[in-house]
Order: structure tokens, then C-alpha cells, then sequence
């Protein structure tokens, strides 16, 4: 009988072999059994015989046919990323399926069905305006339903209605109906910058990586939907990537709305397991031109792919922080060449790594230096000096009487404040105990709505004692500020202006963000006090004043990307104020307002920055001039997470190769939830020289099992 090898969701760096009785083919579904439990695999190759003994081998209990094969090119992407990440190929494959496909029942596979029109849509009450233009569509040919939804948010319910009067009913969509067209609705005529990055992307012949630096307000954007537009044309589909916190319904519906009659889908975890199963078919099938989704859609199905984009290329949220630790960006690019296609990534701050590809030449930089917007004005930044202020809890007199002034006018500010919570820590003013918690190596935050103190990395929480647990003392303090705490103080000193706060804490309910972002829409806020939930992508006209709080933390991060990350962001809230037709202003409360960081922030200017930093990297021999692996174990027993670490340390040495072995060191948080955490980082001068070393040190063979151990590739946290 024929053998097949297979990929299964087990942590083992191997295929499966198996044999199979009826014909298969390379990427189809199949269920097996494996140690003793019934298991969905993925074929990956066939084989002439097997090192298993004849005796031992098992058969494949189905072939699942509900489901088209996984693509040879989709095989081809997570064999790369599972030799890149060295991550077993099993869990690879299998992490990169919705799941639905994963689990071990076969999916029912609906008919695609459709809607036609049944009676004569002349007797239609006129009050009824969308069920009126879902007649109009089905007058020309039957749709599906997923095409209707498109007309109208409320088209869903009206389709019921008109299915339950008779107007329509269901028949079965036999071929394929094609996009009727792709015309692209409420088109700005691009200006001249925008028109050259367009014609540039589009001459590109095969593969090109495009880096589009352009300033916030330089209509990136409009970019974006002109060169989809084009590619739409000529018959291709599209990837376009986006943010996890930036992809909510608003953007979609955005994007459908500059495309009204081409499907478009989206890819990302929000989704219920039945609409992504249902998405990613409609990808797959072709059907679906655009697909709008956060990192996991890089691997989507897309049989015409011909454009990808990356939307805010920088964001951290594109690196996948366990399993597969893969990064999005990077994994698209080399989609990108393996299929000869051009893709671009979009950012008015690009990560220092792709910055850099563009310098040496390895990317094409395309530059958007204007407003699109003639008569946009970028806000006007400046410093307030803490050290040179009278401060109340945290916030200066200065930007308290700018937000007054805003109030006065009618107009909103914005007070950013990366930390949730009311403050970072309780202290004893007499013994100096602090509200550590019991299992990690952090601080409990505390929470005064919910009088509470909690731990953000391990999510205990406790009562507020009401005296100091180490001396009895009555007096405990909250340090610091959150945004609970700036909340409330601001409502102290105007107790009539709206505040709103919008934090995880505040936008835990679903519905509760699409709420409050419709409040500030309608002007019925004055105040929002809100963290980098606040600073990607939303449009908030009224807005004139950003006040940026507790900035300084980032330069003293020991994390050497901090910095890197706190002026992308700045720059990006900075973005928020003053788009419409009022000027904005963002004033940052720092200790040193002479830091080149704010220096360049203040002339908006990105390209110094970068270059200071460069700079600062190439000294310091860090990334992006030199490439990184970092092995993190984790487990109960100290002295086993360190011998462990020290063990394969011994092996990496051993090699000799041209990498630099670093010490073994306790993680940025050396215990989280009663576990201690370490790390050892590995670097090279070329990834080659990494992979290499990483295929060569062969740590899959060292015995680790108490610990939980993760290689991660590329890190970006520290
Ligand atoms: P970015 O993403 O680069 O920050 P956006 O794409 O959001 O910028 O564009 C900023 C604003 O400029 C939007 O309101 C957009 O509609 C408008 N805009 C973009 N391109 C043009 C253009 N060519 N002419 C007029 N307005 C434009
Ligand atoms: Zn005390
Ligand atoms: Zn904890």
C-alpha cells in the first residue's frame, strides 16, 4: 500500500508516516490515529517506503474530501517558516488552519446557495429603501447572500424579511457569478507623490518590496486602494495587513465601501469559528478578491494572490508572541518573492529593520512627505518640564489649563497615558512595603473602581488592605499614575466636562468601543483619557489637544527597542489631533525635553531619528545590524530552568561558529505566575551564519521536561 508522511499537531519535528489504500493528494485532509487518538494530519509528501516496520505502521482511517487540498505554494510558505522559526512542522501546518479544519470531525460543506427574485419587485412599499436595493441587484442575476450583506448593514435582516413575504427565495448559485465590476467609488485625484508611488509599485516586474514612508495625513491609504484598484482589474486578489487593534468593522466597511461590488473578506481571531472557516473557503476558492486581515491571514489561501499590502509595518502586533513565533511582515515578504509579486509596507514610522532594507538598497523606498490635504496642518508638539512645573498627582498646571481652554472652546482633548489602573503600586510611607505580587516578580496595580489589586501579568487579585501588611500602618499610598487616576483627577478640577476612559479595563464588553467611539464622533465628550488603544487609525475631528503622560518610562527601558516604540506611537497619537480644519497640538510632560527623541519629534521629523538610532544600533552591534535568537525557558524550580539554560549555553560554545553566546540572564520579568524565567540570546552578523548555528546546535535533543522552553527568531521583546 501506498505511504504518505504526515503533518500532525504534535510537538516533534517530524512527519508521520501512514498508509493510505485510495488516492490522495499533497495537502488534503486526512484522520488518523495517533497515540491512540483519532487526529486530523495533513499530507505532506508520499514515500516509496517507510523506515517504520511494516508491522507498526498504521493505515489513514479517511481521507477528508470536504475541504480543496492545501495548496502546493501554501506547503511551500509553512515549510519555510517552520525551517526559519525551527519550529516543529506538524504544529506549523496545522496552526495556519482555522479551526474548523483542524478538528476532528469533517466540516459540513454548505452548497453555496443563493437568492433570486420571485415576484415583481414593482409592488414593493418605496419606505422600504434597502429591501429595495437588494431587489434591484437580484433583478440583474441571482446573488449569494454574503454579496447582499455588502449592499446595507442592515441588509440581513431585510433579506429575511423579503425570503419570509415571498419577494425572494433561495436557489442554488451554479457557476461562479463574476464581479459584475470593480469600480472604485469616492476616488481622490491622487497628487503627484501619490500617483508616483502608484506607478512605481506597478511597474515592478515579479517580486519588489516596497517601503512607503509617509508622513500621517499623506493619504497612504488612498495609495493603498488606487493600486488595489489596478490590480483588481487585471483579475488578481489581495492581502492587505493590518494591526490587530486597528482591524474593527469600521475599517472593513471602509474598504467595501471604495469597493462596493468586489468581495472582500476578513481574516482574524475575532471571528467565530463557522464565519472564518466560511472566509478563508471564499479565499480559497478565489471568490473573495480582497482579504483584510490581521497576521494569521498571512497564510490564507489565495490562488490569484497578486498584490500584498502591510499596513503600519511596524506594529508590534504582526509578531505572533507564542507557538509559532512568527512575524507577519517578515513571512509576507517572503510570500512576496516566492510568488513574484510586488508588496508594500505602509508606516509614517517604519521599524528600524525595514528602514534600513531600504537604505542598502534591499527595498525601494517611496516617500510620502506632503498632507494630502492641502490645507492640513501637522500639530505643533512640544515639552512641558516636570521638573520645572507645579504638578498635581501627575499632571502638570500648564496642561491642565490647556485642556481647560479646549473646554472652553468646545473642543476634545486626548490625555495618553500608557498604564490602566489608578496607580502602577501601593507603598507604606513608613516601612516602604509595596504591594508586590505573591507570584510574579511585578507589582500589583491597584484599582480603585473595583477597590481592587491586581496583577497584569498573572491576573490575581486581592482586597485592598486597609493597613500596611508589614507594619500595621495606616497610611498606604497609590505611586504613579493610570488612567483611572488622571480620570478621576481631571473630573475633580472640571467636574462638569464628559470624560470618557478608554482602556482594556473600560472596553472589556464588546460593544462598549463601537459605542464610545460613536460618542466622541458625536461630540458628546470632552475628555479622553485613554492608552495606545487611543492612538492607531481613528479619525477624531473635534480633537485638538494631546497631552502625553508618563513618556519618560520608554527611555528607561531596558528593552533597547523602547525608544523606537514610544516615538512611533507619540507620532501616532500626534496624528490624532487637529485633522479636520482646526490646527491640533500635543504637548508631551517629560524631565528632559532636550532628548533627542523629542527634539526630532518636535520638527516631526522621522528620517534624523532613524538615523541617530542607526547609528546608536551599528555602535552597539544590535539589530537590525545583527540577527537574534533568543531560547527562553520557564518552570518552577529555579536551579532547573538555570541548568538547563547553562547545558545548551556549554553546546552553543562547543560549536565555535561566528555567533556571539551571551550569559544566561534572568527574563524582564524573572518570575510570572510562580515561574522562574530566563533567557539566553544568541547573535550572528548574517541570518545564514544563525540558521546554521541553530540547524547545527540540534537543542530539540537536550531533555527539558519540566520547563516550558520557546526559541524565538528575530525577538522583539526583551
Ligand atoms: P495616512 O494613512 O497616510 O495617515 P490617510 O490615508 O488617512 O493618511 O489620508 C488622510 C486624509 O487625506 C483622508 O481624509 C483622505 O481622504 C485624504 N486624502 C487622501 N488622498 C487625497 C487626495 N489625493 N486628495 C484629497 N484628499 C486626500
Ligand atoms: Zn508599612
Ligand atoms: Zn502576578
Amino acid at each position: 500500500m501506498p505511504i504518505v508522511r504526515i503533518a500532525l499537531d504534535v510537538p516533534l519535528p517530524t512527519l508521520f508516516d501512514y498508509e493510505v489504500d485510495e488516492p490522495v493528494s499533497m495537502g488534503q485532509r486526512v484522520l488518523v490515529e495517533f497515540r491512540r487518538r483519532q487526529q486530523i494530519g495533513v499530507v505532506i509528501e508520499g514515500a516509496e517506503k517507510s523506515d517504520v516496520p511494516q508491522d507498526r505502521i498504521k493505515q489513514v482511517i479517511r481521507v477528508l474530501k470536504d475541504c480543496e487540498p492545501l495548496s502546493e505554494n501554501l506547503l511551500k510558505l509553512l515549510k519555510f517558516c517552520s525551517d526559519y522559526y525551527h519550529y516543529p512542522i506538524g504544529p506549523t501546518v496545522l496552526s495556519a488552519l482555522p479551526t474548523r479544519l483542524r478538528a476532528d470531525k469533517p466540516i459540513v460543506v454548505k452548497k453555496r446557495t443563493g437568492l433570486r427574485l420571485v415576484r415583481d419587485p414593482s409592488m414593493l412599499p418605496a419606505r422600504k429603501m434597502v429591501a429595495r436595493r437588494i431587489i434591484d441587484e437580484l433583478a440583474k442575476r441571482p446573488c449569494s447572500p454574503s454579496e447582499l450583506r455588502r449592499l446595507a448593514p442592515t441588509a440581513g435582516a431585510q433579506m429575511k424579511w423579503l425570503e419570509k413575504e415571498g419577494w425572494i427565495e433561495p436557489c442554488e448559485l451554479k457557476e461562479s457569478y463574476s464581479t459584475p465590476s470593480v469600480q472604485l467609488a469616492n476616488a481622490h485625484t491622487l497628487t503627484q507623490e501619490q500617483q508616483e508611488a502608484v506607478d512605481q509599485v506597478l511597474q515592478s516586474k515579479g517580486f519588489g518590496c516596497y517601503l512607503l514612508h509617509g508622513i500621517t495625513g499623506s493619504g497612504k491609504t488612498e495609495v493603498y486602494v488606487h493600486l488595489m484598484h489596478r490590480i483588481l482589474e487585471r483579475g488578481g486578489q489581495i492581502l492587505l495587513l493590518v494591526p490587530e487593534i486597528n482591524l474593527t468593522p469600521q475599517l472593513e466597511g471602509y474598504f467595501q465601501s471604495r469597493f462596493p461590488d468586489v468581495p472582500l473578506v476578513s481574516l482574524h481571531s475575532g471571528l467565530s469559528e463557522n464565519a472564518r472557516l466560511e472566509n478563508w473557503q471564499q479565499a480559497q476558492a478565489g471568490e473573495a478578491r480582497i482579504v483584510l486581515g490581521t497576521r494569521l491571514s498571512v497564510f490564507a489561501e489565495l490562488p490569484a494572490l497578486s498584490l500584498i499590502i502591510v499596513d503600519e509595518e511596524h506594529d508590534g502586533s504582526f509578531k505572533q508572541q507564542d507557538g509559532l513565533r512568527y512575524s507577519a511582515r517578515d513571512v509576507a515578504i517572503f510570500r512576496a518573492s516566492q510568488g513574484g509579486l510586488p508588496i508594500v509596507l505602509g508606516s509614517a514610522t517604519p521599524s528600524l529593520e525595514s528602514y534600513h532594507n531600504a537604505q542598502i538598497g534591499r527595498y525601494r523606498l517611496i516617500k510620502l512627505t506632503q498632507r494630502a490635504k492641502a490645507e492640513s496642518r501637522l500639530p505643533r508638539m512640544g515639552c512641558i518640564n516636570v521638573n520645572q512645573s507645579v504638578m498635581t498627582e501627575g499632571v502638570s498646571e500648564r496642561l491642565l489649563g490647556e485642556i481647560g481652554s479646549r473646554i472652553s472652546r468646545g473642543e476634545q482633548s486626548l490625555i495618553f497615558i500608557n498604564r490602566r489602573g489608578y496607580a502602577p503600586v501601593l507603598m507604606c510611607t513608613e516601612c516602604g512595603w509595596m504591594s508586590d505580587c505573591r507570584h510574579c516578580a511585578g507589582k500589583m496595580v491597584l484599582h480603585l473602581k473595583d477597590r481592587k489589586l491586581r496583577c497584569h501579568h498573572c491576573g490575581s487579585q486581592q482586597s485592598i488592605p486597609s493597613s500596611c501588611p508589614g507594619c500595621g500602618h495606616a497610611g498606604l499610598h497609590p505611586v504613579g499614575s493610570g488612567t483611572q487616576r488622571v480620570e478621576s483627577l481631571l473630573q475633580a478640577k472640571y467636574p462638569d466636562a464628559r470624560i470618557l476612559r478608554v482602556d482594556k479595563d473600560s472596553t472589556r464588553n464588546k460593544h462598549a468601543w463601537k459605542q464610545m467611539r460613536e460618542q466622541i464622533h458625536a461630540n458628546e465628550v470632552d475628555i479622553l483619557v485613554g492608552t495606545q488603544m487611543l492612538a492607531k487609525g481613528h479619525d477624531f475631528p473635534a480633537l485638538t489637544l494631546v497631552g502625553v503622560l508618563g513618556a519618560d518610562n520608554a527611555l528607561y527601558s531596558a528593552d533597547f527597542r523602547a525608544a523606537e516604540r514610544l516615538f512611533a506611537q507619540l507620532m501616532q497619537v500626534a496624528g490624532r489631533a487637529g485633522r479636520a480644519d482646526k490646527p491640533g497640538e500635543v504637548q508631551i510632560q517629560t524631565a528632559f525635553p532636550d532628548h533627542p527623541l523629542f527634539r526630532c519629534l518636535k520638527h516631526h521629523d522621522f528620517d534624523s531619528w532613524a538615523s541617530q538610532l542607526l547609528s546608536e544600533r551599528k555602535m552597539a552591534g544590535f539589530p537590525p545590524f545583527v540577527f537574534q535568537a533568543m531560547l527562553r525557558a520557564e518552570g518552577k524550580i529555579e536551579s532547573e530552568v538555570y541548568a538547563y539554560l547553562e547545558k545548551v549555553r556549554a553546546l552553543a560554545i562547543a560549536l565555535q561558529r561566528e555567533v556571539e553566546v551571551f550569559g544566561v540572564v534572568p527574563a524582564s520579568l524573572a518570575r510570572r505566575a510562580n515561574h522562574v524565567r530566563a533567557q539566553l540570546l544568541i547573535q550572528a552578523q548574517s541570518r545564514k551564519v544563525l540558521q546554521q548555528f541553530l540547524r547545527d546546535w540540534r537543542i530539540e535533543e537536550i531533555p527539558h521536561a519540566r520547563l516550558h522552553r520557546s526559541l524565538d527568531i528575530d525577538p522583539m521583546e526583551f
